[in-house]
């Protein structure tokens, strides 16, 4: 396979764009070698601008559940584009798409739309603050919830840490509030509590995908909940990944646990730029206008990202009995054939997956949280990572990234992977 274009590209991309990318994952630092630059996808495949094919696993990091260039949300944006880009007043498809959100969980009485899952977390923690005027917030080691100051802070050492910020530029008064408890481990969480003088809100991804694809247990999820009421705090859920791809209700179709928020983005958005959080009506009723919390986006609900995800969430709807079963039955079929492969040249291999979500750890042991994540054998997912895009499968570029299978996915190509993982496998 040749990478020359995309060489040569990724070069004139980083004279004049940081790192030669606009988000930093993307710029293959967690495997090496060059990001292949993209030309057109369709369907399951991506092409690159060296005429490489990929079946995609990455799918825009979780949007494009239909696959890429779905007719009918492309359909949908193109008579949608024709209206006008965007207009900063009030249109009819944001109500629909909020009552199409709003219809599928009992959780949720509104929401609200924002441009990004950054903006949703945000939004949806400055919201839990302003709701129960407390102001310390509970995060986990390992879990993302976008590149809000608050929100960038580094694990420490020990159960319980107040925040370092984990960037230069985010001052240390900004993460003082943040309290960092680890995943699956509630004790951890009653130690941050039992130090705060308020929580505001512990937010959690109940199906995390960002330090690789690692559940909760229904039991940590279930006790949040009651720590949460114990001490009067609100429980979001973050579901930007896990939403609709775990289940069409992403983990509330899962687990038992109700959140009090959830915030969502990309399956969403259909591909568009697209975030929203919502909660009962007594918490979203503090929002401005309606209340005092203040919120707001020039290009919030704009008609075509919202036209986009209506399109794709009609779609979910309407194919859900057959859908979610069968990108589940894909997902397993992935996972248990890239253990086989593992097995068979005596590598060990944690994998897992829910719905359309998984993950694999090269790894000796189950992976739970963080630290368990971090044990991993990156060097050894980076040869495998970089074997495989050789073969025209392209993964996430990092040891802690979850993997996406998107409906245009077939048995077929699933098994060509896994005789391609097989081979990589024998090279480790
Ligand atoms: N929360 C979670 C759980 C996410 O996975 C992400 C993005 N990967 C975000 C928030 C941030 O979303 P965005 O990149 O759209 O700002």
């Amino acid at each position: 396979m040749q990478f020359t274009n995309s060489i040569r590209a990724f070069e004139a991309a980083s004279r004049v764009i940081p790192g030669g990318v606009d988000s930093p994952v993307r710029a293959f630092g967690g495997v090496g070698g060059t990001p292949p630059f993209i030309k057109e996808a369709k369907g399951a495949f991506m092409t690159d601008i060296d005429g490489n094919r990929y079946i995609d696993f990455v799918q825009s990091w979780g949007p494009l559940i239909l696959g890429h260039a779905n007719e009918v949300i492309e359909e949908a944006v193109i008579k949608a584009v024709k209206k006008g880009l965007s207009y900063g007043a009030p249109t009819e498809v944001e109500t629909e798409l909020a009552a199409s959100i709003c219809g599928l969980f009992d959780t949720i009485d509104k929401v609200r739309f924002v441009s990004s899952g950054t903006e949703a977390v945000m939004s949806a923690i400055r919201l839990a603050r302003g709701f129960t005027c407390k102001h310390d917030i509970i995060k986990f080691e390992g879990c993302y919830h976008g590149h809000s100051d608050a929100l960038l802070v580094k694990a420490g050492s020990g159960a319980v840490t107040f925040g370092n910020p984990s960037s230069p530029g985010v001052p240390e008064g900004t993460t003082k509030h943040t309290l960092l408890a680890r995943y699956n481990d509630l004790e951890s969480v009653r130690a941050c509590f039992e130090a705060s003088e308020g929580v505001a809100c512990v937010i959690v991804e109940p199906i995390a995908g960002n330090m690789g694809f690692v559940p909760s247990s229904p039991e940590f999820l279930e006790g949040l909940r009651t720590l949460c009421d114990t001490y009067g705090a609100l429980l979001i859920f973050d579901e930007v990944m896990s939403g609709f791809r775990a289940s069409l209700r992403g983990a509330q179709g899962v687990f038992a646990t109700r959140p009090d928020m959830v915030t969502f983005g990309k399956v969403i958005g259909g591909g568009m730029p697209v975030g929203a959080f919502g909660a009962r009506a007594e918490i979203m009723a503090m929002l401005s206008p309606e209340g005092p919390v203040y919120q707001a986006g020039t290009l919030s609900g704009n008609p075509i990202a919202m036209n986009a995800g209506l399109a794709s969430l009609g779609e979910i709807i309407r194919k859900e009995a057959s859908l979610y079963p069968r990108l589940k039955e894909l997902a397993q079929r992935l996972t248990v054939g890239l253990e086989a492969a593992a097995r068979a040249n005596g590598i060990p291999l944690q994998t897992g997956f829910c719905g359309s979500m998984f993950g694999f750890f090269f790894n000796e042991n189950p992976v739970r949280n963080f630290d368990e994540a971090l044990r991993s054998d990156t060097k050894r997912f980076a040869a495998f990572h970089r074997g495989m895009l050789e073969r025209g499968v392209y993964f996430a570029c990092s040891q802690f990234e979850a993997g996406f299978i998107c409906e245009p996915m077939d048995e077929a190509m699933i098994d060509t992977v896994i005789a391609h993982a097989h081979e990589v496998m024998k090279t480790l």
